[in-house]
């Protein structure tokens, strides 16, 4: 297959060479016997958004299908800019995790025009109904996740407290954020509605909470503030993060103000996506737990998905109802995540081949 695709890659560069007409990027468009997936990623700034695409373009590949792999480092308009060309270079299928989930309505009628299938992959495109299929993972229970593992850690249940804790969104334009929030929140706020949990800044909604595009910096700069507005003479217990990124800044934050030693530890710190840097300040005792999302598993279930959408097949989805984008309800398929901390992280990363021993060192 590697052979095929590296040899049409070399004729579709010539011929675009002989003709002149190819644009950045088209020499890299290898022709798959079975079509072109456009696959449109957010960011190579996470680790994550890496992992997702070198995954998909592998597994696309290894089915027979040609790949257009482009990553729009958050910017909105060159994620606009990147399906635009990936439609006019022929893709047959577009695959899209966006920037922005408001921000693709006129790029889709686009691909409708062309009779492109779109697939959402991990986060939902919003307002537009030319999106066919959502690929992703259960995102509320994800939150759920996030806010068991404090109420466990803190041993609410058994009647310890009062515990203060401060909450972190993630970004305000990406659906996923409030699925996240509300499955922490279903669990966390009966304690703070009986008070064994005291949120000593008051920001708990989503507009004081969220972190505009996930950015580790912004979510460090919130937490300078959060601790020396609020936590002159009381600790922090717990800090409810939605992402590694968001992790590590509010980490860096709680360090410059001395905490992370024998007689003051760091809180507990949630996380998600399992991200090297964040797995291994779990092992450092800094960082608490993230949740992992098999990337691996998502991208074989997106390929499976699109193969059914090319082959006129039915197509696996087992949600019909929570992804509602403002246009239609689109049809889903969720997979399940798994929480991480320092006690299951070798048998669920290392164990399953997600990581090797030597990448956490
Ligand atoms: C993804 C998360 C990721 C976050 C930041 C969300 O849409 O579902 O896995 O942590 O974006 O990249």
């Amino acid at each position: 297959m590697r052979g095929h695709l590296t040899t049409a890659a070399a004729l579709l560069t010539a011929s675009l060479l002989l003709t002149g007409c190819g644009g950045v990027g088209d020499a890299a468009r290898p022709e798959g016997e079975r079509g072109v997936v456009g696959i449109s990623m957010p960011t190579q700034s996470s680790e994550r958004w890496i992992n997702d695409g070198e995954n998909m373009v592998a597994e696309f590949e290894s089915r027979g299908f040609g790949t257009d792999l482009q990553y729009a480092e958050d910017v909105v308009e060159d994620q606009v800019a990147q399906i635009e060309n990936m439609i006019t270079r022929g893709a047959d299928v577009l695959v899209i995790a966006a920037v922005d989930g408001e921000a693709l309505g006129d790029v889709l009628d686009m691909a409708d025009a062309g009779d492109i299938p779109v697939i959402a992959y991990d986060r939902l495109i919003r307002g537009s109904e030319h999106v066919d299929y959502y690929a992703t993972f259960d995102n509320f229970e994800v939150g759920v996740l996030q806010g068991r593992y404090i109420v466990d850690a803190l041993d609410l249940e058994s009647g310890e407290g009062p515990f203060n804790i401060e909450l972190f969104g993630g970004s305000p334009d990406d659906n996923n954020a409030y699925f996240f929030n509300d499955g922490a929140m279903s669990v966390l706020q009966p304690h703070i509605d009986d008070g064994t949990l005291v949120v000593r800044s008051g920001q708990t909604g989503m507009e004081q909470i969220a972190i505009h595009r996930w950015d580790g910096a912004t979510a460090q700069a919130r937490m300078d503030n959060l601790l020396s507005a609020n936590y002159s003479d009381e600790e922090v217990h717990a800090v409810l993060s939605p992402y590694d990124g968001i992790s590590l800044g509010v980490i860096e934050s709680l360090r410059a103000v001395g905490y992370g030693t024998d007689s003051r530890p760091f809180p507990v710190v949630t996380g998600q996506d399992a991200e090297v840097a964040s797995v291994m300040s779990i092992i450092a005792g800094e960082q608490t737990q993230t949740v992992f999302k098999d990337t691996r598993a998502l991208a074989e279930q997106t390929v499976t998905m699109v193969e059914a959408v090319v082959e006129g097949e039915e197509v696996p989805v087992n949600d019909t109802e929570s992804y509602d984008n403002g246009a239609r309800v689109v049809p889903s398929y969720l997979l399940e995540p798994v929480s991480v901390d320092i006690d299951n992280y070798h048998e669920v990363l290392v164990g399953s081949g997600y990581y090797e021993e030597s990448d956490l060192r």
